[in-house]
């Protein structure tokens, strides 16, 4: 019979459980000292092992058996019920489902009932947060003095939709989301149980998009199974989840390098016409300039990329300044907060990818404003790069006095940035010597970034 993953290859005692080291040594010592309190609850993102931690916390509880280090035996009567999912002492309840005043007033009248053969008898309820105001004051009696036997464990991916009365009343667990690495060992193992050949990276990728949900990435898994006979490769993963291939990104990044507008159209096109999903492009473009980003910065990158794209990005990022990968960055979070309610989607893409590639010549406005303080001040030396303002830039038209900076910029960046000590000492014969010299230079760096800024690029030759 077909079990998913994560049922199938759900943890049977507390050492299996994965990220939760210091809830697990707390609930083992509750159990060791005869510490349990009556009510739990667990709190945490989806497929972190809330239900999870609860059932087997339960099934601990109840263990006619129990070993030395507070694990469940699995043996006992009461274990193999609680595996096969028929103990009548741990009752299970959706909160989603029941939700009522009346659902939790059936509770409160079965609760002092004896249990069947069990030492305790556990209420397990799952989203609690879905209960109703009244269902929460109706259990709230309960909750404060319980039978001596009975235990209340709650499930929640939202705490703060649950009434303080209540979260006063429990001992809260907040469940870390599963490391990747911890992810990948885990469905290696399963896929080292099936003989499956999967790509190293393919692991990688599933934790990425699981973002620390083991449910998820144990779904995923199943799902590529049954999507692929033979190996199971990155390009499976990136197709089953929709994924552009970052063939696009790189072609965009040398567009943006070439200034290439037309290219646009072409992705645009493209991205239509295969029928990927913009909200998941938008997303894929996000991560393309966060690993930029990365680079830019010498921060070690996620490890789900492929020795290809590594060397792609190693080679592209070079294009880009850390800035315009920021600027980037922050354009693109704009656009993907309104792109779901926009209806001419192909349009707005179009102009996304055009203002991307725009985006070379940009300067952000504190980077004008910066130029513009040290301008006013008279300090002319300039806080970015020679060949950032000049060479990056293509030469621009000028019917007047050309540009004089060029020969008054040093040689060196480090120069280029004077301690402003140095330069309140020069004497003011110098200084003033200095502005009679480069006026017509001043304005036309000063109208310059302001074209920038307004109009986006430079006008070419
Ligand atoms: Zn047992």
């Amino acid at each position: 019979m077909y079990e998913p993953f994560h049922r199938k290859y759900r943890p049977k005692t507390f050492s299996a459980i994965l990220g939760q080291d210091n809830i697990v040594i707390t609930l083992k010592n509750a159990l060791k000292f005869n510490r349990v309190a009556h009510a739990y609850l667990f709190c945490g993102s989806r497929g972190t092992g809330k239900t999870t931690l609860a059932r087997l916390f339960a099934k601990a509880l109840n263990c006619l058996e129990l070993s030395p280090d507070q694990e469940p035996c699995n043996t006992c009567i009461s274990c193999v019920q609680m595996n096969e999912g028929r103990a009548l002492d741990v009752i299970e309840i959706d909160g989603a489902s029941n939700r009522g005043i009346d659902d939790i007033r059936q509770i409160n009248e079965t609760v002092s009932y004896v249990t069947s053969s069990s030492k305790y008898k556990i209420y397990i309820i799952d989203e609690v947060h879905m209960l109703t105001k009244e269902a929460f004051n109706a259990l709230l009696k309960t909750l404060e003095e319980p039978p001596e036997n009975v235990k209340f464990f709650f499930a929640t991916t939202e705490p703060h939709k649950i009434l303080p009365t209540i979260i006063s009343r429990c001992q809260r667990f907040d469940l870390n989301r599963i490391p990747s690495d911890q992810i990948c060992k885990k469905l290696k193992t399963i896929a080292g149980k099936l003989n499956l050949s999967i790509q190293d990276e393919v692991y990688e990728l599933i934790a990425a998009v699981a973002e620390g949900g083991l449910r998820d990435a144990e779904s995923l898994l199943d799902q590529l199974i049954c999507y692929s006979s033979g190996p199971i490769t990155y390009e499976n993963v990136s197709q089953i989840l929709g994924l552009s291939p970052r063939s696009y990104f790189f072609k965009l990044d040398r567009a943006i390098h070439e200034q290439q507008l037309s290219f646009a159209f072409e992705l645009a096109k493209e991205i239509f016409s295969t029928g990927k999903d913009l909200v998941c492009f938008i997303d894929s473009l996000m991560e393309h300039f966060r690993i930029h980003l990365l680079y830019k910065l010498n921060i070690p990158i996620c490890s789900y990329l492929s020795e290809e794209d590594r060397s792609s990005y190693l080679e592209t990022s070079s294009l880009y300044t850390q800035e315009q990968c920021l600027a980037n960055l922050d354009f693109l979070m704009q656009w993907s907060k309104d792109l779901s309610r926009i209806p001419f989607k192909r349009i707005s893409l179009e102009m996304i990818l055009l203002h991307l590639i725009r985006s070379k010549h940009k300067i952000s406005l504190p980077t004008l404003v910066r130029r513009l303080e040290e301008l006013s001040s008279g300090q002319i030396a300039p806080s970015l790069p020679p060949q950032q303002l000049f060479e990056a830039s293509p030469p621009i038209k000028m019917k007047e006095a050309p540009l004089q900076i060029p020969e008054t910029l040093p040689e060196k960046v480090s120069e280029a940035i004077e301690p402003p000590a140095k330069i309140a000492e020069k004497p003011r014969e110098q200084k003033s010597e200095n502005a009679v010299s480069s006026p017509p230079g001043r304005h036309e760096v000063l109208l310059r970034f302001a074209s920038v800024e307004l109009e986006g690029t430079l006008i070419k030759e």
